[in-house]
């Protein structure tokens, strides 16, 4: 068995992707000829072209502006479900994805719509695919702590298919202490707690994210490695890093995969998942992040099976769930190890 078809069947859960940044440029034509969005291109290979980007606000940049090609719940349904499909393909057997609500609102996108059609499609992936899913709402950081309070407000309809909260955007210049009120609130509300920090940004924000926010996983967090003592207090916690390579390698944060932290992080005793964050635009989805881990850092199997474990360890799903989906795992290892033998 190649290290391609190990990874294709090793069953994983991904927890630190973007709706909004899984449109692929098919559909994104596709939505802006259906909602009559004028766009700067024209075909596919244009946008490909488009996606070439030299740090988080470039990026930023035309993600936000790519948001304004969904405006029905049916756009919101189709990127949704579009995604779970890829997911399921690459044996994701649970996804917990991130929606910047504001990123629609703002534009005048009724909140029911994009609640709707991202639920919709949720449920479909359930019924067709026997696929689970959670939504986190990401609130964007460089707006005000106000703005997410009243998010959490107008949220409350949903608060019973809601998963939790979540902190993302330009990192820079907005520590997570600016959100400590808005965690607080969610946290009181029963929801899990996960915030973006350390992609960009200092180790120091990811201390803030863990000791003033309280989350229950950091999103990237690879600036932790130039704090030991916060380096050790994740492991002691065991707080999981939803670290997403190809996106670091997109975003020019490692000059190349070689020199990527990932086998440093898993060295240092950190529960380290791997995921794709927005797969439309860095290039690949979770399959192809552990093939870039496994190919550049020389990740053997029990690397990539610590890998998948640990996605399940840091998923936010019933105790029964995890032990399903380990038990999936080992019997995906048993069947490669006999491939091996016979
Ligand atoms: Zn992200």
């Amino acid at each position: 068995m190649t290290p391609e078809q190990f990874v294709a069947g090793l069953p994983k859960a991904e927890l630190h992707m973007h709706i909004e940044g899984s449109i692929e440029p098919a559909l994104f034509l596709r939505l802006a000829r259906r909602n009559g969005v004028a766009l700067r291109w024209q075909t596919e290979d244009e946008l490909r072209d488009a996606y070439r980007f030299t740090d988080l606000q470039d990026f930023l940049n035309l993600y936000y502006d790519g948001c304004r090609v969904l405006v029905a719940p049916q756009d919101f349904h189709d990127v949704t479900r579009d995604y779970l499909r890829r997911a399921h393909a690459d044996r994701v057997l649970h996804a917990e994805m991130f929606l910047g609500v504001q990123g629609h609102t703002s534009r005048g996108v009724p909140l029911a719509a994009v609640m709707e059609g991202v639920f919709g499609a949720m449920d479909a992936a359930e019924a067709e695919d026997g696929m689970s899913s959670g939504l986190i709402v990401v609130v964007q950081r460089h707006r005000s702590e106000d703005e997410a309070l009243a998010l959490l407000e107008e949220l409350r309809p949903w608060y019973g298919r809601l998963l939790g909260f979540g902190l993302g955007g330009a990192e820079l210049g907005n520590p997570p202490s600016k959100f400590a009120g808005f965690f607080r609130c969610c946290r009181e509300r029963g929801f899990k707690v996960v915030a973006h920090a350390g992609e960009e940004g200092p180790a120091a924000y990811v201390r803030e994210a863990v000791e003033l926010l309280q989350v229950q996983r950091v999103d990237h967090g690879n600036a932790c490695l130039d704090d030991p003592a916060l380096v050790a207090q994740l492991v002691r916690l065991r707080i999981p890093l939803t670290v997403c390579p190809l996106s670091n390698l997109k975003l020019q944060l490692v000059p190349s995969m070689a020199a990527h932290p990932l086998r440093r992080l898993m060295d240092a005793g950190l529960c380290v998942t791997v995921n794709s964050d927005d797969p439309s635009y860095f290039g690949g989805y979770v399959n192809d992040n552990y093939l870039a881990c496994q190919q550049a850092l020389g990740l053997g199997r029990d690397d990539l099976t610590s890998l998948a474990r640990n996605s399940f360890e840091a998923a936010f799903i019933t105790p029964e769930q995890r032990s399903a989906a380990f038990r999936a795992v080992d019997a995906w290892v048993a069947h490669s190890i006999q491939q091996a033998a016979a």
